[in-house]
């Protein structure tokens, strides 16, 4: 069935008392124009079961659509999923596959998993489960049936998403925009374009000129941690002829990011570096500091990885740097631990030890602790060393630890990356 119509309802008392600025529907009505179905109303309901349902059925008896933001949340006062499953008359059941995502979130920012969490894992039966790739709340689309006079096998759709914009607009482009595009009357060609080493405000300035004069096809930019991506979607009518519009698009890109795009498709970064390993015949290992294993970690993700990844040393303490890698004391002693030397010697002391073909070091400042005068938290250098010698990184990143570490990681990638394209 075809989607003609739909409301956007933006859950939240502070968005209510403008704590905060409503930018969730302006997106999505953005996104449905593209999509070629209309959007009729905007609404922002407070954190109120009573009020919420009333409006998701009034919604619901105009719109074959109805798409809800917020209160996704682990607390009492986020309840728009057990409202929204209650109004389509579906029971909230356990889903060990987004508790498992879940605890995976939270391993990664080093965090215990608080015992609330385990009440986003509840979700409407039969629903479509949307991922949050960038927090812990997942999303879900259902269908609410809702005859009316003209209509009695009436369906509306929901799409339930989180409210943080990040989370939001990641799930909505990845997961609901494509299973929207099925039921819309229009076909939709659309390419991404991944990024990396360059950030979403300077990316989109650098292309203004076609962002500002799209019409078809409609270019977005979204940023995810430490990288951004462009959504370059062309929209063919149902009688239309099909012709490319988007390859000349994506050749200006080209020619504007050069090798800050690091793929035309779907593959992360670790998946391009792994690729790119496999089909150059390299091994590689990696010798942790402040990552302290998660760059393997995150790396052996890729099934298959074994074929081109050996192993890796964590070295966090500095004798684990000098004893095992042979990090000389000189370095570690006059220059420190985190230094552009330092990585240099673990690089190359974990490609002897391990005798790949690759290595890449990564020692920084993770924080909040730790930092001094002349190196500031946020500071990493990377080196990678191969045949042909040893190349240093010295690289500035913001937020706190996390986020630190994990575009940290990133950067890895990245280093492995850019050797071999130029291999
Ligand atoms: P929630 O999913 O309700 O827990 O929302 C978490 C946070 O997301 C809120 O505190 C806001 O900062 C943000 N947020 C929620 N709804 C919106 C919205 N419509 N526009 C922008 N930010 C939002
Ligand atoms: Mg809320």
């Amino acid at each position: 069935m075809s989607i003609n119509s739909a409301e956007i309802i933006c859950v939240g008392t502070e968005l209510l008392m403008g704590h905060t600025l409503n930018t969730n529907s302006a997106f999505l009505a953005r996104e449905l124009v593209s999509l070629g179905i209309s959007s009729y109303r905007q609404i922002v309901v407070g954190d109120n079961h009573e009020r919420l349902a009333e409006q998701i059925k009034e919604s619901a008896s105009r719109a074959d659509l109805v798409i809800l933001t917020g209160g996704l949340g682990p607390t009492t006062d986020d309840i728009t999923m057990g409202v929204a499953a209650s109004v389509a008359g579906k029971e909230l059941v356990f889903d060990e596959e987004s508790f498992q995502n879940m605890s995976e979130y939270f391993r990664r920012l080093c965090r215990n998993m608080p015992k609330s969490n385990r009440k986003q894992a509840m979700l409407p039966e039969g629903a479509t489960i949307l991922k949050n790739n960038n927090g812990t709340a997942p999303g879900a689309i259902f269908e609410y049936a809702c005859p009316s006079d003209q209509d009695p096998d009436r369906v509306v759709h929901f799409v339930l998403l989180p409210g943080p914009p990040s989370e939001m607009k990641l799930m909505f482009t990845e997961q609901a925009r494509p299973v929207l595009e099925k039921m819309s009357d229009s076909k939709f060609v659309t390419k991404f374009v991944h990024l990396f080493g360059i950030g979403e405000s300077d990316a989109a300035e650098r292309i203004s000129d076609l962002i500002d004069a799209q019409t078809n096809p409609t270019i977005a930019p979204y940023a995810a941690e430490g990288e951004c991506m462009f959504r370059v979607t062309q929209r063919i009518g149902k009688d239309e002829e099909e012709k490319d519009l988007i390859t000349p698009i994506i050749d200006v890109m080209k020619e504007r990011f050069g090798q800050c795009i690091y793929e035309i498709g779907t593959r992360p970064l670790k998946q391009v570096a792994y690729d790119l390993l496999l089909e150059k015949n390299k091994t590689v290992s990696f010798a942790e500091s402040c990552t302290a294993g998660m760059v393997s970690s995150e790396f052996v993700d890729i099934p298959g990885a074994s074929q081109v990844f050996m192993g890796s040393v964590v070295s966090y303490g500095n004798k684990v740097k000098s004893n095992l890698l042979g990090v000389s004391d000189d370095v570690l002693d006059n220059l420190g631990a985190v230094s552009r030397e330092c990585a240099q010697e673990m690089a190359e002391g974990a490609r002897k030890l391990l005798g790949t073909d690759i290595a890449v070091s990564i020692t920084g400042i993770a924080g909040p602790t730790g930092e001094s005068a002349v190196k500031p938290v946020g500071l990493v250098y990377l080196a990678l060393a191969d045949e042909k010698g040893t190349e240093v990184k010295e690289v500035h990143l913001s937020g706190n630890r996390s986020r630190v570490r994990h575009v940290a990681v990133l950067h890895a990638f990245n280093m492995i990356r850019m050797r071999l394209l130029h291999e």
